[in-house]
């Protein structure tokens, strides 16, 4: 066996092999379980091309296997799959493709081996393990994939402008493992994705989000970023992103280049998380600087309100970019409106009045936000970067301090809507709203104690100044 696979791993490739045998199909397992067993990655998806019905096969395997798994069959696309325990199993019968202009569904017919490692995308993910009795283990490399992991390049294995501009898909594809296996994109290889960016129209926004995500979950997803970016990819579907590159000087006076900025925020958010929204939150967090950007005489560049702006941007880039519209949704949002707050919390004099209300914003999601607070200090000036941290953990002190006493971040305000509605006998109206608000304020500012007894005492002397008093 020319890649080093488990025990498990090696007895399924015999059942299989055993199996295409027995059908007299030429069996191979192929692309990325290959490529990420060279590279010692984890991979969990295992996928076999054989020459002839790979439907057939896949129903053979799972005869095989107690309990019988179910077989999913995709007729159209000849390929059916399995689940096997921890492994996903793909089976497809060796295709050769050809293109029509207008859209990324080839034509496909039967064809060889050889045939089916062409139409793969890349060199690395063209390789091949022969499971034929003949050649058990035997590596198949037509196109040099194994020198090119070694040398970390990603690189077509036809020519790059038909390659991407049949599937464009593929430019996004390259970007993401150039990303998460920290390759390089080959100079001819690139020149492809360049000129043919203009071709991403075709792919589903669905399709391009999956890669996206990929890119923004790999350790340094500036490099997938920068790439984007630079391949005239990004504009395309993410414009608001294109619109944070560049300085502007008026009067000698420059402001940072916040996509770089936002760049280095991710990867270092990256360092400290693996969660993709808190990641989206950095990517995020500065997105309205270019509508917020004003020149103040005497003053110099300021972005005042960027980050309620911002919080109001992130639903219709979500939807832009077919990101989910939920919780996580919300998350961001609440993450890119609330990035500053730690900050002006690092001032004197700050209150416990103003800390219990970043306290009740943030919630459960204060340890977030300060992660992302974290990740936004990008000075290069390591004295400045230390005195930031020290005052983020005087005000994270702060906040320990406030919580022990009045735990206020998982806290509801102990008058409801429907108390006050009750109360008074009212609708729902803009008073119910003003009740509970005043009610909160008063609690947060520690003008009166965090109890029901003092909330309600506190809301009927409130209602009395607008005429409002209780019924029975
Ligand atoms: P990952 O599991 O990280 O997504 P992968 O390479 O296994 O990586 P899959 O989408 O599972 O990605 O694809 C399996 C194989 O199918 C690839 O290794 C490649 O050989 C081939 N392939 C996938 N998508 C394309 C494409 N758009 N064009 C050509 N070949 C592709």
């Amino acid at each position: 066996m020319m890649i080093d696979c488990t025990a498990k791993e090696l007895e399924l490739l015999k059942i299989i092999g055993d199996c295409a045998q027995r059908l007299n199909l030429p069996c191979y397992l192929v692309g990325g379980f290959v490529r990420d067993k060279l590279l010692q990655r984890n991979c969990k998806d295992l996928d076999f091309v054989c020459v002839g019905d790979g439907i057939l096969l896949a129903q053979e395997v799972a005869r095989q296997f107690k309990p019988q798994p179910q077989v999913s069959i995709f007729k159209t696309f000849g390929t059916a799959n399995i689940k096997h325990g921890e492994f996903e199993i793909e089976f497809v019968g060796a295709r050769k493709e050809s293109y029509a202009a207008h859209s990324r569904k080839p034509e496909v017919e039967p064809g060889t081996l050889e045939d089916d490692q062409k139409r793969r995308d890349f060199t690395i993910n063209a390789l091949a393990i022969s499971l034929n009795k003949n050649d058990f283990g035997q590596l198949l490399d037509p196109f040099n994939g194994v020198e090119d992991l070694k040398l970390k390049i990603i690189r077509t294995p036809l020519e790059p402008g038909t390659t991407f501009s049949d599937d464009p898909l593929r430019m996004m594809r390259a970007i993401r493992f150039a990303s998460q296996l920290d390759f390089t994109i080959l100079p001819e290889t690139w020149l492809g994705i360049i000129e043919n960016a203009h071709r991403i129209h075709i792919i589903s926004k669905e399709r391009i989000a999956d890669e996206l995500n990929k890119i923004v979950l790999s350790k340094k997803p500036s490099v997938g970023f920068d790439l984007l970016y630079k391949s005239g990819l990004l504009k395309l579907f993410f414009p608001q992103m294109v619109a944070l590159a560049g300085a502007e000087y008026i009067d000698g006076k420059g402001h940072k280049d916040n996509f770089y900025h936002t760049l280095k925020v991710l990867d270092n958010i990256s360092e400290n998380t693996d969660d993709l929204w808190l990641r989206w939150a950095a990517i995020l967090h500065d997105i309205a600087k270019p509508a917020t950007k004003r020149f103040e005489e005497g003053h110099g560049w300021t972005f005042h309100g960027h980050e309620v702006v911002g919080g109001r941007m992130v639903p219709k880039i979500f939807a832009q970019l077919k990101l989910p519209a939920n919780e996580k949704m919300k998350f961001v949002r609440k993450m890119v409106e609330l990035h500053l707050r730690p900050i002006s919390l690092t001032k004197e004099n700050i209150t416990d009045s103003a800390i219990r209300r970043l306290l009740f914003d943030a919630g459960e999601d204060f340890d977030a936000l300060m992660t992302l607070c974290n990740a936004d200090i990008t000075s290069k000036n390591q004295q400045k970067v230390q005195r930031y941290l020290q005052n983020f953990e005087m005000v994270r002190q702060r906040c320990k301090e406030v919580e022990d006493n009045d735990h206020i971040r998982n806290w509801q305000p102990p008058i409801t809507g429907e108390l006050i509605m009750q109360t008074f006998n009212v609708p729902p109206s803009k008073i119910v709203g003003d009740l509970k608000t005043a009610i909160k304020d008063a609690i947060l500012d520690g003008d009166i104690e965090n109890s029901y007894e003092a909330a309600y005492q506190f809301m009927l002397q409130k209602a009395k100044e607008v005429n409002l008093v209780p019924v029975g």
